[in-house]
């Protein structure tokens, strides 16, 4: 029998929505061996814990499964690869919020769950409690009056991100836009532009927010906003998402120049490619 087709004697098991690499790391503790070694123990090519967690394959997953006696679709549940490609760039590099109520307290290592890095979650996926921030705290989000809409969005984001479910638009994409710049009117007199985005027109609330909070957003490459912010995020998901193609074009009356052409273009590309693969799957089912 080769190395990578031992079984490991002692198997812990895994909590519910606990992390493949946290699963591997607590074993790599009661075993007192480096977590990678623990990896490579099955899986020799791989390098790091994050490749297991974000791209394992079929036969990876068997390989992991043997060793840990476990059900090959339990580990495959434990990562993120079932992510579709759209809403990966959602997904946090480190644990950005946690759930106070199913954060396990054991006497050994703290099990890292996966709803840690989930960028467009607002609530627990297991117990449905808000999730807190990471660093401790609790933060009372300034949009809390737009909680329903927010969990509708989060729902959206949801559906898209782990079951590839989409509508006219994928929703992660509507996020993407709505934290594009827009140009207010009247020009406030101090303007700071990365202070405006397209959100601000549907949630209002955000322009105050990020001139007197001093929050920053995040850039255009990237989606992750701060929890307290992300109810703001979600919200306009849904109401975009409800309103249909025709609030995007509003929306972009809201823009000037480059930008103004970059969301139209955007917003034609995306709508036409939503419209042909809806197109080809009816033709597929006549
Ligand atoms: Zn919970």
């Amino acid at each position: 029998m080769g190395l990578s087709a031992r079984q490991l004697p002692v198997r812990l098991a895994p909590y519910p929505d606990e992390l493949l690499s946290s699963w591997i790391i607590r074993h790599a503790a009661f075993y007192a061996v480096p977590p990678l070694a623990m990896l490579q123990h099955c899986l020799p090519e791989i390098q790091s814990l994050r490749t297991a967690d974000l791209d394992i394959t079929e036969s990876r997953v068997a390989r992991i499964a043997r060793m840990f006696s476990a059900d090959p679709a339990t580990v495959l549940r434990m990562t993120f690869s079932n992510i579709t490609q759209s809403s990966r760039r959602l997904i946090a590099s480190e644990p950005r919020q946690l759930c106070c109520s199913c954060s396990p307290i054991t006497n050994e290592l703290h099990p890292v769950l996966r709803s840690r890095f989930l960028g467009w979650r607002i609530t627990c996926p297991l117990c449905g409690n808000l999730l807190q921030n990471a660093d401790g705290g609790p933060r009372r989000s300034p949009f809390s009056r737009y909680h329903n809409s927010a969990l509708i969005g989060e729902q959206l984001l949801d559906d898209e991100a782990e079951r590839g479910m989409q509508n006219w638009m994928p929703p992660s994409e509507i996020a993407r836009l709505l934290l594009m710049r827009r140009v207010p009117r009247p020009l406030p007199d101090r303007y700071e532009p990365s202070n405006y985005r397209v959100l601000g027109v549907i949630i209002p609330d955000l322009d105050d927010v990020l001139r007197v909070q001093n929050s920053k957003l995040p850039s255009r490459a990237s989606t992750l906003l701060p929890l307290h912010l992300r109810p703001a995020l979600l919200a306009g998901v849904a109401i975009v998402q409800r309103s249909g193609p025709e609030m995007l074009h509003m929306l972009r009356s809201h823009m000037m120049g480059e930008n103004k052409a970059r969301f139209g273009s955007a917003i034609d590309e995306i709508v036409d490619c939503a419209r042909q693969s809806r197109t080809s799957s009816q033709l597929h089912l006549i």
